[in-house]
């Protein structure tokens, strides 16, 4: 933190020291660099809630006398947090270095003080992979930093240097562990390998902790040292042939990332380990290090470690290739771009949510109306279909437009805006762009950068989470099966798909495919809660669009562009209206305004049937309530999206934005979707027998020379967003070769995506 230490003072709370006083008072240890580290003195009869509240009491004091501004609280520890929960910060870090709760005496407060911290954390460090895995899912901040080492210290273990007089005596070979002695130590293995090799001398360095000194293995040719300072530990290292890590399997080692092994590395030493998952995952590549499990092949490891230097003479080489991937500099330099982000982000949540908000104001309320009210077109609708054209035309030709939408915002059913907490939320539910279209891709891109993003949904089938669509991984967790490779997964398909001679609809699509029983367990219900509809009843497109997967890929699209507007999708609407030509007005209904409006053309992307005052009957919609909450939680569930396949349960589905947008936030805002056929049209719903009917309607659009239909609702077609920008973009096209031709395609038969 070298950067940091010139700005601010860095201040350390250590762990408080009884004295013997009756009063208690801090030690102030002044570093270089403006570090100081403060050791508060408590008298020893105090019991933990007098010595909590003294604790606090001197921080607070400490830091009101140096007149410090917030300061950034760092916790290596949850513990600390009752200290420090008070005090105002310019951001709060947990550096979470492995499971403390997992510990041999871990406090029982110690789970509750975490969710807390985890709560209140703007950034999360974890100091392994297994440790962030185990808690990815909790914060939304989060960030991987596996030890680094200092290589140059280390490296003067390489040369022998005078032997500390601890260690002259001992023979050779040694082989040493360097560390706390606890629980985490499998001493019994350490006991056995000492036994079994009496030739050999095992040097242990570190202080013991948490188990009684009489229950520390003991032989001639072990040799415990006692702690040693860390400028020592080379002097001891260049003594060693190999470094040990027999560390036991239990919950306490789960999480563990050994800084002890890239330093034994860079020390010139041949590590041997038992199987810590850190330690395999990151570790296990390099020729240097054996992973050993029980005494007979950790012995075979020390064997192959002994030898290393006689059998690979180049394995230094190939270890100081893998340690110039690690250095505490740069692990030092991500943490502090991510303090600084947090720290950003406090201080702009502080200064009020009014720049944000400014920021997706109504375009109307910005341009000034434009007088006359005479336009080349009138666009009804600002989704994508309504404001792809009004661009097209307004900025690819020229032509003046007014966009109208009945909504009190731009972007149709794609609107986003941050709610009440500060989360950006999608209106009327996720809305994931994907694609295999660059040049949809490239147009969208003149309007918006993109965030990167995969969706991935999860089903819940009674207590499971279970990937959809049904992917491989899917039925082994369902069924406990180990289907090993698509062929395997395919034959087990196989024996459950029921052959369908032509497959009609939606059921027939999913049953031939897989069988009845996983139609009914992922689609059946889930099918009938979001269309009101039996799967039969439906066209087969609509289940097709999730379709089985032999692999493990479970991701939810698999097209070639898959992503999400940078700053959402509204301030890309505002951008791609942003034309003088173009004049917006919102809440404003064309019913309204279609006798004062003077417009030579127009284009309709509201429901067809309603244009022509519904005629021949109404078409169905199938619509959405949408009921969003927001939690005070950073994250609810492990995915955008979970849904809820079962009839049991009322609601289909429940998304959690900030998975989306990558926003931090210490709250969270979800929504559950509950299916309707009352409310606004959402959902044209495919089936024969609609679209018959809206065939009639688009049989009479095409009457309508100056009028074009356009859209998922304007051409009654179950389209994505990129669809409609295609269609849109298409049709925009076809305006510009031939203007006269309009009714041709005024019923968006050849409008197709592009
Ligand atoms: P809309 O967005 O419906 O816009 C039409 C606009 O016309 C509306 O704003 C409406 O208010 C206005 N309007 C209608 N009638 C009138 C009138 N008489 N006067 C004035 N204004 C009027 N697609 C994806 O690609 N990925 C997704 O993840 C995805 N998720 C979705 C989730 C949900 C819940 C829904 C409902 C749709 C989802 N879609 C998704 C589809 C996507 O929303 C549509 O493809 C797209 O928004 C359609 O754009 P549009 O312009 O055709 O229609
Ligand atoms: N579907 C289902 N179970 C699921 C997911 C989807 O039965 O877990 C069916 C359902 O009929 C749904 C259709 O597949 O309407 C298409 O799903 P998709 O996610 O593409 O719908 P969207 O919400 O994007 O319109």
């Amino acid at each position: 933190m070298t950067r940091m230490s010139r700005h601010h003072a860095v201040f350390f709370f250590e762990e408080y020291i009884p004295c013997n006083h009756h009063l208690p008072y801090l030690e102030i240890h002044n570093f270089a660099d403006g570090i100081v580290a403060l050791r508060p003195r408590l008298p020893s009869a105090w019991n933990e809630d007098a010595r909590e509240e003294s604790l606090r009491d001197l921080l607070q004091a400490f830091l009101k006398m140096r007149n410090a501004a917030p300061p950034v609280l760092w916790f290596y520890t949850p513990m600390m947090l009752p200290l420090a929960r008070d005090l105002p910060a310019a951001a709060v870090v947990y550096d979470c270095m492995d499971e403390l709760s997992a510990f041999r005496f871990a406090s029982p407060k110690l789970p509750l003080l975490e969710a807390e911290l985890m709560q209140r954390a703007d950034v999360m460090f974890t100091g392994g992979h297994a440790i962030y895995d185990n808690k990815r899912r909790q914060h939304d901040n989060i960030h991987a930093l596996p030890s680094a080492v200092d290589v140059s210290h280390f490296h003067s273990a390489r040369h022998p240097g005078a032997e500390p007089d601890d260690q002259r005596g001992i023979g050779y070979p040694r082989l040493g562990f360097c560390g706390v002695v606890d629980e985490r130590m499998d001493r019994e293995l350490l006991h056995a390998i000492a036994e079994m090799r009496p030739e050999w001398q095992f040097i242990i360095l570190g202080p013991v902790a948490k188990i009684d000194l009489r229950d520390l293995p003991r032989a001639p040719n072990l040799h415990y040292l006692g702690a040693k300072s860390y400028a020592d530990l080379p002097l001891y290292f260049s003594g060693w042939n190999a470094g040990l890590m027999p560390f036991a399997m239990n919950e306490a080692t789960r999480f563990l990332s050994p800084t002890k092994t890239p330093e034994y590395l860079a020390a010139g030493l041949p590590v041997v380990s038992t199987p810590i998952p850190d330690v395999v995952r990151q570790y296990s590549g390099i020729a240097a290090v054996t992973i050993a499990e029980g005494a007979q092949q950790f012995i075979d490891g020390c064997e192959r470690a002994l030898g290393l230097p006689g059998t690979d003479p180049d394995w230094q080489a190939s270890v100081d290739t893998f340690l110039a991937t690690l250095s505490w500099d740069r692990t030092a330099k991500r943490m502090l771009v991510l303090l600084e982000e947090a720290i950003e982000r406090n201080q702009a949540a502080k200064q009020a949510s009014a720049p944000r908000r400014a920021a997706f104001r109504h375009i109307a309320a910005i341009r000034p109306k434009i007088q006359p009210a005479v336009f080349d077109y009138l666009v009804v609708g600002a989704g994508f279909a309504g404001s792809v054209l009004a661009e097209r035309l307004a900025a690819g030709s020229g032509k003046t437009v007014l966009l109208i939408d009945r909504r009190p915002h731009l972007g149709g059913n794609a609107h986003d805006h941050f709610d009440a907490a500060g989360v950006l939320v999608h209106k009327y539910g996720p809305h994931i762009f994907h694609t295999n279209s660059q040049e949809i891709v490239d147009y969208l891109s003149r309007f918006t950068q993109w965030r990167a993003y995969q969706h991935r949904v999860l089903a819940r089938v009674d207590d499971l989470l279970l990937p959809i669509p049904i992917n491989r991984t899917t039925l082994n967790s369902l069924y406990g099966s180990y289907l090993q490779d698509d062929a395997a997964t395919a034959a087990f398909l196989r024996d459950r798909a029921e052959p369908i001679a032509e497959v009609m609809n939606s059921r027939d699509a999913v049953v031939s495919q897989v069988g009845t029983e996983l139609y009914r367990t992922f689609f059946e219900g889930y099918t009938r809660k979001q269309w009101g509809l039996d799967p039969s009843q439906l066209d087969k497109s609509v289940t097709s669009r999730v379709p089985t997967r032999l692999n493990t890929d479970d991701r939810y699209f698999l097209d070639a562009h898959q992503m999400m507007p940078a700053a959402g999708y509204t301030r890309m609407f505002e951008n791609m209206v942003d034309h003088r030509n173009i004049h917006v007005e919102l809440g404003v209904a064309y019913e309204d305004v279609v006798n004062d409006v003077a417009a030579e053309r127009i284009i309709y992307t509201g429901p067809i049937d309603s244009f022509f005052e519904h005629r021949f009957g109404r078409l169905p919609y199938r619509s959405l309530r949408f009921d969003h909450q927001t939690l005070f939680q950073r994250r609810f569930q492990p995915v955008a999206v979970v849904n809820y396949p079962s009839l049991e349960i009322p609601y289909t589905r429940v998304t959690e934005y900030k998975h989306l947008t990558g926003q931090v936030h210490p709250h969270t805002s979800i929504t559950y979707e509950y299916a309707s056929d009352i409310g606004e049209p959402y959902y044209p719903v495919p089936r024969p027998e609609n679209q018959a009917l809206y065939r009639q309607y688009a049989a009479l659009a095409d009457r309508l020379p100056d009028v074009t239909f356009v859209g998922r609702l304007g051409t009654y077609r179950y389209y994505n967003m990129d669809q409609v920008v295609g269609q849109a973009l298409a049709t925009y096209r076809r305006i510009e070769a031939n203007p006269r031709a309009m009714a041709m395609m005024s019923n968006g038969q050849s409008a197709g995506p592009g």
